[in-house]
């Protein structure tokens, strides 16, 4: 405990009083009390808040020891002085103090001088904290200043608007954004400043925001002497100023960049051309026009013939630089009215509204041929490269952008069975034969793992003996969906999808194990023809396939004959070729299937090493009822003959047709005269029964 002199104590006593206890009580307000000497006497709990000291650190120190800023300290003490002295008293002012840790405490300090008891004079400070105020204040001036740099910082500019329109005043951050004085328009309005259109716009939303009370922003362009200048403009209401605000800003930059992602999201990147979401967003644009007016839209489907060949042969970089010029010609080719879009890879699409007739769209279809007749020149090469286009109209062929689009693919799908280099209008017909193509397709796709394909057998035989020398494996499918279907109708869709490389290869593992059981039963050397199709070819996997085969069924090569259509060598590539040689050497028969359909079978017949020719049935055919035939019939054995390859006669379905064939020189035959295909053990059999009979 500090012990307290009687100097002290004397001057303590009075601090009992009533006044002392209200002091004691606030502790917002800080109320010192000093003696002649500048000591603190009192000290109350608002002081020890605002300045840090304990009563008991505060109490006997000077003031200047306390709470008096160095620099203040002479002057204190000399006013102190000539109060105590003079009489002159201390105005109460804003000064700025010191706190225990030294931080500068604003208050306003008021003093009062007592006399007391033992008279002697004890000066009371009564200070109110001010720093909380100086931080609002500070905070209002620093608000202040940081609205005025942003404003200084940010491009927009401000304009207050009457409700009618006038221009009373404006912020720019800089002069420069502000593209006239703005002596031409304050005061004036905006139908006075901006041109007609644009203060349409403006009159318009000052309209609406002060109905709607709600802001709104709106974009609007002005052709300014550095060129096309895009804006934006906020609006809002000020009720209270009865004033509309407006904010401008200049968004020409961003414009242009979102110009470039529409660009991207809109366009082909490759052509330029609107791409597949932009032209069907246009097709179902001017199907809403043409139904409001009664017009109709045409709708091409066009599609590159033999574009992979390009791009596979000659590389994708040529291929682009094709689908560029290519891209070129259909636009050069249209009307101003029309679209033409990339779908995507080779898939063009133009939209024609209002062609009348079917005249008039026939034209156009003619026409885009027609400009894809002249050959096209990238990179020094020539390159010819045709359309096949289907057409759908609206709203007879569909009233939707799916179904026009669907029916104008389906009639080009048409256009390019017709042969390529052509167009095709879409028919309700074709929709049916899509319909059902899709449906074999979907149903084929597990067929093998459903285990509803058979083999179905057709027995050959020696034209002279009539002996049974082997047979041609035919594939059946049996479907509970669809019911039977022939292999006319399925066997193409397999090809198309290359679903007939496993099924290809179900026919060979198939028929070669049945040979073998064939052969054993029957002890007989026969031979088992087996037909592939192109797409088997590019199935890397084929030799292996056919030799694991002839293995597990313990046979030699030569006991199985391929037969291969003209459309197997046709397309010309290498690997036909390579696989061709493969296999003979393998010791396989090769078989040219359908002879004398095709163009050029006879050149095949030099270029390659066929074993077998078979005569086609349209042939056998008409070999009773004309001369032509009968003629044809003759050369084609006698070529084959002199090759040293075997005939065999298909489709014989009458004995003179027989009898015919035979005095020609046909070596083997097949057909309904004999036999229709039938099931293996049927097959085995008619065999049997057959052998026994002759
Ligand atoms: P293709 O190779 O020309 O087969 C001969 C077709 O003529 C068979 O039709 C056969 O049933 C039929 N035929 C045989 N004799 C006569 C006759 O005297 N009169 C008539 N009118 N027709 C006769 P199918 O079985 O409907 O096969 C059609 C085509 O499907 C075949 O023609 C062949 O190109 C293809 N095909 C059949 N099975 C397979 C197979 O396993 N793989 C491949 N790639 N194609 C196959
Ligand atoms: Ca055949
Ligand atoms: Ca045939």
């Amino acid at each position: 405990m500090k012990s307290i002199n009687k100097y002290e104590l004397l001057e303590k006593a009075i601090l009992n009083d009533p006044l002392h206890q209200l002091f004691d009580a606030v502790d917002a307000i800080s109320v010192q009390g000093y003696n002649e000497d500048r000591r603190v006497i009192y000290w109350n709990r608002g002081s020890e808040i605002i300045y840090g000291y304990t009563e008991e650190e505060a109490i006997g120190q000077k003031i200047e020891d306390l709470i008096i800023p160095k620099d203040m300290c002479e002057f204190v003490i000399s006013a102190h002085r000539d109060w105590v002295q003079k009489g002159i008293e201390i105005p109460a002012s804003e000064i700025t103090l010191h706190d225990k840790d030294g931080a500068d405490v604003e208050v306003f300090s008021s003093h009062v001088m007592f006399t007391n008891q033992y008279n002697k004079k004890q000066m009371y400070c009564v200070d109110i904290n001010m720093t909380d105020t100086k931080n609002a204040q500070a905070q209002v001036s620093f608000k202040e200043h940081m609205l005025q740099t942003i404003f200084e910082a940010t491009p927009d500019l401000f304009f207050l608007i009457e409700k009618d329109s006038t221009i009373t005043d404006y912020y720019a951050g800089s002069s420069k954004n502000l593209y006239t004085p703005p002596s031409k328009f304050i005061g004036y309005k905006i139908s006075e400043v901006l041109p007609a259109d644009v203060a349409k716009k403006y009159n318009t939303y000052i309209n609406k925001v002060i109905k709607e009370a709600a802001p709104f922003t709106f974009e609007y362009e002005l052709m300014l002497p550095h060129g096309l200048t895009y804006f934006e403009a906020r609006i809002n209401y000020l009720p209270e100023y009865q004033q509309i605000l407006t904010i401008v800003r200049d968004i020409t930059e961003q414009h242009r960049s979102s110009q470039t992602i529409k660009q991207h999201a809109y366009y082909d990147t490759l052509t330029a051309l609107p791409n597949r979401f932009l032209s069907l967003d246009r097709l179902s644009q001017m199907l809403n026009e043409a139904d409001r007016n009664n017009e109709n839209v045409t709708v091409c489907f066009l599609d590159l013939d033999d574009f992979k060949k390009v791009n596979d042969s000659l590389g994708h970089e040529i291929g682009d630089k094709l689908l560029i010029e290519a891209a070129k010609r259909l636009k050069k080719a249209t009307r101003k009215t029309d679209t033409v879009g990339r779908l995507g890879g080779d898939e063009f699409i133009l939209l024609s509204p209002g062609l009348h007739d079917e005249m008039s769209i026939k034209v156009v279809a003619q026409n885009l041929l027609e400009v894809f007749r002249k050959p096209f020149h990238i990179d020094g090469r020539e390159l010819i490269v045709t359309l096949s286009l289907g057409v759908a109209v609206s709203p007879d062929n569909g009233t939707t952008v799916s179904d026009l689009l669907r029916n104008a693919d389906t009639a080009m799908y048409q256009a390019k069975t017709l042969g390529r280099n052509a167009y095709s209008f879409f028919t309700k017909e074709m929709n049916t034969a899509m319909i059902r193509r899709f449906e074999v397709e979907e149903q084929m796709r597990n067929a093998l793992e459903r285990d509803e394909f058979e083999v179905f057998y057709q027995p050959q035989f020696d034209s002279r003996t009539q002996n049974v020398i082997g047979a041609e494996a035919l594939l059946r499918w049996h479907n509970p969906a669809l019911g039977n279907i022939f292999p006319d109708e399925f066997i193409p869709i397999a090809e198309q999808t290359g679903l007939i490389v496993p099924i290809g290869q179900y026919v060979i593992n198939e028929s070669l194990s049945f040979l073998s059981l064939w052969q054993t039963q029957q002890n007989n050397d026969f031979v088992m023809a087996v037909n592939l199709s192109p797409r088997q070819f590019r199935d890397k996997k084929l030799l292996k396939v056919i030799k694991e085969a002839l293995k597990k069924a313990n046979l030699s090569p030569d006991h199985l004959e391929l037969e291969i259509t003209e459309g197997v060598l046709m397309t010309g590539q290498s690997y036909i070729t390579e696989a061709l040689i493969e296999l003979q050497e393998l010791g396989v028969k090769l078989s040219m299937d359908d002879f004398g359909t095709g163009y050029s079978s006879l050149s095949y017949l030099r270029q390659y090493h066929f074993d077998v020719l078979k005569v086609d049935r349209s042939f056998v055919n008409g070999i009773t009822i004309n001369k032509e035939d009968r003629d044809l019939v003759k050369a084609s054995i006698a070529i084959a003959h002199s090759l040293g390859l075997k005939v065999v006669a298909e489709g014989v379905e009458i004995s003179e047709q027989l009898n015919i064939l035979n005095d020609l020189g046909c070596d083997y035959v097949q057909g309904y005269y004999f036999s229709k295909p039938m099931p293996a053990q049927k097959f085995l059999d008619y065999t049997e029964n057959y052998q026994r009979e002759t």
